[in-house]
C-alpha cells in the first residue's frame, strides 16, 4: 500500500478519534494509534512510518522478529499485542517496547526469570483482561484479578502500565460498551492496589475504536482501518 493511501486513512482515523473524544470531553491527544501490521509485509510498516505513525503492533513473535530486523529496532515503538508463549519471553524483552497481552502470572514469572541483569529499566506491560467471557479470548477474568495483579506487581522486572482488552466481534454497541466499561472498572479497582499506577487502557480495534475512545481508551490497535484488508 502506498504512503499517500495510508496518509488519507490515518487522517480519517484521527478525525474519528477527535470526534469521539469531543463527544465525551476527552483530549484526543491522549489516544495513541498503534498500527497493527500483522500479515502485511515490511514495506507496509515502512509506509506507515513514512506517513507519520510512530507505534507498530504485531501479534506473533516470529513476525515481530522479521519486521524489527527489516525496519530497525529503534525506528518506532514496537508493541507486542498477541499471545506470547513462555519460551518466547526473551525475544519479547529484546524486540518489543511494550507487551499489551500479559495474560497469566506464569508468563509474568517467566519474564522475571529471564530478565537480563544489565541495569535496564523494567519492561512495560499491560495486563490483558477477558471482559467478554468468551473462551477464545485470552487474559484474566475480571473476578479475582486483583490478587493476580498483586502477584505481577511484586515482580521488579515488569512495570504494569495499564490494562488491555479485546471486545467481542460485534456491532452491538451495548455489548461493546459493557466490555470497555468493564476494563475501566477493573482499572479503577486496581488503582487501590499499592504499586499500581497504570495509566493506559488499550482497547479498540478497527470496528469499535470510536466507542472505545468514548469509553476511555488511551491506545487503539488498528489494522484494517489503517492498512486495509490483510493480504495473508
Ligand atoms: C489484529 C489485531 C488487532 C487489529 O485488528 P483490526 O480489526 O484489523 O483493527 C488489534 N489487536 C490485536 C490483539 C490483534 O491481534
Amino acid at each position: 500500500m502506498q504512503t499517500a493511501n495510508i496518509e488519507s486513512r490515518i487522517a480519517r482515523v484521527r478525525d474519528t478519534i477527535s470526534a469521539a473524544a469531543a463527544r465525551v470531553g476527552r483530549d484526543p491527544g491522549k489516544v495513541t494509534v498503534v498500527a497493527v501490521t500483522k500479515g502485511h509485509p515490511a514495506e507496509v510498516v515502512q509506509a506507515a512510518l513514512d506517513a507519520g505513525i510512530e507505534d507498530i503492533g504485531e501479534n506473533r513473535v516470529e513476525e515481530l522478529e522479521e519486521k524489527v530486523e527489516r525496519i530497525g529496532r529503534h525506528a518506532c515503538r514496537w508493541h507486542m499485542v498477541g499471545h506470547v508463549q513462555r519460551r518466547k519471553a526473551p525475544q519479547v524483552l529484546e524486540l518489543a517496547d511494550i507487551l499489551h497481552s500479559l495474560g497469566s502470572v506464569r508468563l509474568a514469572e517467566r519474564f522475571e526469570r529471564v530478565f537480563p541483569e544489565d541495569g535496564r529499566d523494567p519492561f512495560p506491560v499491560l495486563v490483558q483482561v477477558n471482559t467478554s467471557g468468551e473462551e477464545s479470548k485470552g487474559g484474566f477474568e475480571p473476578e479475582g484479578i486483583l490478587g493476580e495483579l498483586e502477584a505481577i506487581l511484586a515482580l521488579p522486572s515488569l512495570r504494569v502500565q495499564g490494562l488491555m482488552t479485546m471486545a467481542p466481534l460485534t456491532d452491538d454497541e451495548v455489548v461493546l460498551r459493557r466490555a470497555f466499561g468493564r476494563l475501566r472498572e477493573v482499572h479503577r479497582s486496581a488503582l487501590t492496589l499499592p504499586g499500581y499506577s497504570g495509566q493506559e487502557l488499550s482497547m479498540g480495534m478497527s470496528n469499535d475504536y470510536a466507542i472505545a475512545v468514548e469509553e476511555g481508551s488511551t491506545m487503539v490497535r488498528l489494522g484494517t482501518a489503517l492498512l486495509g484488508e490483510r493480504p495473508r
